[in-house]
């Protein structure tokens, strides 16, 4: 046995079985309640694919890229001038 859950007395075998439990598993009430909250949050917002997901990403840094370069350029022109 690897460990017993505070809330609910139920026996951990595994380590990874814990992260699990406190997740997905745990039938303690509050844990129960707080899990529902979050899925329903999570449905409010629109479902983006893993492809568009991506994307954002990648638009993301290409963005924080350009934005560092013209950084770095005003720096150059300003102690050029
Ligand atoms: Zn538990």
């Amino acid at each position: 046995m690897f460990a017993t859950c505070r809330l609910c007395q139920s026996d951990i075998c595994q380590e990874d079985e814990s992260h699990d439990h406190i997740y997905q598993l745990c039938p303690y009430p509050l844990l129960v309640a707080a899990r529902r909250i979050s899925d329903e949050q999570l449905e409010t917002y629109p479902r983006v694919s893993r492809l568009e997901l991506i994307l954002k990403i990648i638009r993301l840094v290409h963005d924080l890229r350009s934005q560092n370069r013209s950084q770095k350029l005003d720096v150059l022109s300003a102690q050029c001038s």
